[in-house]
């Protein structure tokens, strides 16, 4: 059976702004051919289990050639894929979209388009230009500035003269010292403000400000490379009331979270509100186990010792069919609010919560409202830190550990680069990541004493959080940030 392809549009940067709808369709792709001009943050979002083909583009040179990108998609269509075409930006704003859905239906192929956030309004925006204003522009023009083949640029530079708007130039950078020679001649005042952005919407955005007459010579000075986009226009004049991305307090930081991917949601998200550009870099999967389960009724205590470690426990209590109430008056305790939480959701009120969130503190929470002999079970990750189980069966109670999952490494089949700060939620991530990234270096921010150490151990500058929460490792890395 014919599969299906997705022209979607990745925007311009931020994964934030992919829509909800090309989001959807990726999460399903079983394939997705992606351009260059799709960052690292985007690619995050591309599901592992989806192969990856990279067609992308860079200026000057094509690696792969636009009609060998067509016979890609048209080839994993026939073979009853689902196909998703990811371009930068908009597809159909220079990105040759046309083209391709030219090529698909003409082979008959299924195909939909997903239009996505352009370059051309959402880069300006981050950079604080609107693009269109009540008192200074009422119009908007985009324009590609490609240069052909014999350096042809095919733009009617008098006509545009005449128009009072805002003028968006993409792919303009090489010719930009001629496009301002050029509106000049055409009629335009050499003070019209004009201003170039790098890197548009990831923490790499740079904007450089000038004139007709002077930002082809600063572009040059500051070594602005591609892609970015030429903003002309009253609009482009610096405004710090329209400053409002680069002001946020992580602007310009690329943060890498490691946490498994149905953990990293909220975290991310702190961290986005922040302005940070975040890359979602799951270095561990947490597989179930299904450990047979002693007599519950027997335990004085039952400890948890992770969120995880509560879902997976009454996954196995479900699937063995047996009832929570066993637990009897068993007394429960929890290594921090997260784990209590999870409890809670389920009813259940947790006795003891060490103020310091680690295994060894917890111990000595419980002891101090144990007694000699009390029997403890501890349903948690199969490679658990001995600390916990140590300091109670020291003080002569017994303990049972029931394994109800395991830490899987998961090796990307990409390395993300350039990381200024990454985060490190447990250790077992921190091996995750050095054995992803064999030989990287970080600035890592931890959870806790225990993942500093893990981190340590690599070499790696470490900063720890206040408290093992996820609040406190924010405020960490806003921190850290600073510097
Ligand atoms: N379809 C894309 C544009 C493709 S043409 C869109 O709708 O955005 C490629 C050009 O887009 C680049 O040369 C550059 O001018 C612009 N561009 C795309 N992403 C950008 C970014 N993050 N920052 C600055 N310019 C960008």
């Amino acid at each position: 059976m014919t599969g299906k392809v997705w022209l979607v549009g990745a925007g311009p940067g931020d994964a934030g702004l992919i829509t909800v709808k090309g989001k959807a369709v990726l999460e399903t792709a079983d394939v997705v051919v992606h351009d260059r001009l799709v960052g690292d943050s985007i690619r995050a979002l591309i599901p592992t289990q989806a192969r990856c083909v990279d067609v992308g583009k860079e200026a000057g040179h094509h690696p792969v050639p636009q009609a060998d990108i067509q016979r890609i998609l048209i080839k994993e269509a026939r073979r009853g894929q689902r196909v998703v075409r990811l371009k930068g930006g908009d597809p159909f704003l220079f990105g040759r979209g046309a083209e391709e859905l030219e090529a698909l239906k003409a082979e008959g192929i299924p195909c939909e388009v997903v239009p996505g956030v352009t370059s051309a309004v959402a880069v300006p925006a981050y950079a604080g230009i609107p693009v269109t204003h009540r008192d200074y522009a009422s119009s908007v023009h985009i324009i590609t500035a490609h240069v052909r083949e014999g350096g042809k640029l095919n733009i009617n530079f008098k006509a545009l003269a005449q128009l009072e708007g805002t003028f968006v130039f993409l792919m303009g950078l090489i010719a930009l010292p001629r496009l301002c020679r050029e509106l000049v001649a055409g009629g335009m005042s050499p003070d019209t403000p004009a201003a170039v952005i790098e890197r548009g919407t990831t923490a790499r955005q740079r904007r450089v400000n000038g004139t007709l007459a002077t930002l082809a010579e600063k572009v040059k000075e500051q070594q602005v490379a591609p892609p970015a986009i030429i903003v002309v226009g009253q609009v482009a004049e610096p405004e710090p009331m329209w400053n409002w991305a680069e002001s946020l307090p992580l602007f310009g930081k690329r943060v890498l979270v490691t946490r498994a991917q149905d953990k990293a949601g909220e975290l991310a998200d702190r961290l986005r509100a922040l302005g940070a550009e975040v890359l979602v870099f799951p270095c561990i999967v947490t597989q179930p186990l299904e450990p047979v389960l002693p007599p519950l009724s027997r335990y004085n205590w039952v400890v948890f010792t992770s969120p995880n470690g509560v879902d997976c426990f009454f996954a196995v209590l479900r699937k063995q069919r047996v009832d929570i109430r066993t637990l009897g008056s068993a007394k429960l305790a929890a290594v921090g609010t997260s784990t209590c939480a999870a409890l809670k959701s389920r009813g259940l009120c947790v006795d003891v919560v060490p103020e310091v969130y680690d295994g060894v503190h917890l111990a000595e929470a419980m002891l101090a409202r144990m007694n000699r002999g009390d029997s403890v079970l501890i349903p948690r990750a199969k490679e658990g830190a001995p600390g916990l189980v140590e300091k109670l069966t020291e003080k002569g109670m017994t303990v049972d550990e029931l394994p109800v999952y395991r830490t899987v490494y998961t090796r990307g089949d990409w390395q993300p680069a350039d990381i200024d700060l990454a985060l490190f939620t447990s250790a077992s991530t921190v091996r995750g990541f050095a054995g992803a990234c064999p030989g990287a270096k970080v600035r890592a921010i931890c959870i806790g004493k225990q993942t500093a150490a893990a981190a340590e151990s690599l070499g790696w500058e470490v900063k720890v959080a206040q408290e093992a929460t996820l609040a406190a490792l924010v405020k960490a890395t806003e921190e850290e940030g600073k510097k």
